[in-house]
């Protein structure tokens, strides 16, 4: 392997549009993002269940719990 080829990584400072920000290693020494884990449904889970309501509708109409 060839040096140069790959892009540097530096400390890299992450601010994220719900005011996290948080250190990693990229390419760039400043990151913006629109969402990040602390926001992120995908991270958080509990929103993610939220958003899909169906599942929990179905799961009530099973059990009779409405
Ligand atoms: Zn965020």
């Amino acid at each position: 392997m060839r040096e140069g080829i790959h892009p540097k990584f530096v400390p890299c400072k992450v601010t994220c549009a719900c005011g996290n920000s948080f250190e990693t290693m990229s390419t760039q020494p400043e990151l913006r993002l629109e969402i990040c884990s602390s926001c992120h449904p995908f991270y958080t889970g509990q929103q993610k269940f939220i958003n899909r309501g169906g599942r929990v509708e179905k799961f009530k109409k099973k059990f009779n719990m409405e």
